[in-house]
């Protein structure tokens, strides 16, 4: 497989609310050895943590609200700087609005960095929500199940044996309000992206390892020029 992984290349996901992102980020970051960065986790630790940064996070999070911008352009902009994520890295869940995607661009300008692809991927509004409202989470090993279209092996618990909990902020009211966030602030990204010339669309419909071919697919695909 070409994936520059080895270079110092930045792959971003983009798309709404439990497009299927994440998992498509993680079987990416584990075929590739690339670092991965999923900023809604590391939020949802320090809320865990009792962290300043989550103690100001937690009510923008269960309002479905974007975090404020320096927290985020922090906590990435420090990663990012660490010896374990100075080759590729995929981004999951950053940057969320154009104020993230600048700042994001003039770091790795400043650091001889860049975004190779920014992968879009496309799901439906309906069943989106439905994808969500669904949505278990292991305690233990962060595996993600769907009551209706992903049942997990036994009734709240995991393969693993972790608990299962629903996200907080899973219920249908929080989850048409992150949709409208998305609308309003991230989807502007996909021109920002397109113009960069490195915006690749995904159909994020189909099953996990389906969208994970389209994915390889269009990360194999020639670069175009932008
Ligand atoms: P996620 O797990 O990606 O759905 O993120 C959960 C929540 O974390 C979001 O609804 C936001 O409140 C917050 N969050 C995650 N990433 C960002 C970001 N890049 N900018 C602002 N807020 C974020």
């Amino acid at each position: 497989m070409t994936i520059p992984a080895t270079a110092s290349c930045i792959i971003v996901f983009l798309g709404p609310p439990a497009s299927g992102k994440g998992t498509q980020a993680a079987s990416l970051a584990e075929r590739t050895g690339m670092g991965l960065v999923v900023t809604g986790e590391m939020l949802r630790r320090n809320v865990a943590a009792g962290t300043p940064t989550g103690l100001e996070a937690k009510s923008f999070m269960d309002q479905g609200l974007l975090v404020p911008d320096h927290l985020l352009n922090r906590m990435v902009g420090e990663t990012l700087r660490e010896p374990g994520y100075l080759k590729g890295v995929i981004l999951d869940g950053y940057p969320r609005n154009m104020a993230q995607a600048e700042f994001l661009t003039s770091q790795l300008d400043a650091a001889g960095r860049c975004i190779s692809h920014a992968l879009l991927i496309e799901v439906p509004d309906e069943q989106l929500v439905r994808r969500q409202a669904g949505r278990l989470v292991c305690r233990t090993c962060g595996t993600v199940y769907n009551k209706y279209l992903l049942p997990p092996p036994s009734e709240g618990a995991c393969a693993c044996g972790g608990e299962l909990y629903q996200r907080s902020d899973d219920t249908e009211d929080v989850i048409r309000k992150r949709l409208a966030v998305y609308r309003d602030n991230t989807a502007p990204l996909v021109e920002y992206y397109e113009d960069l010339g490195v915006l690749r669309r995904v159909n994020g419909e189909g099953t996990p390892a389906e969208v994970q071919a389209a994915v390889l697919t269009q990360l194999e695909a020639k670069q175009e020029q932008p």
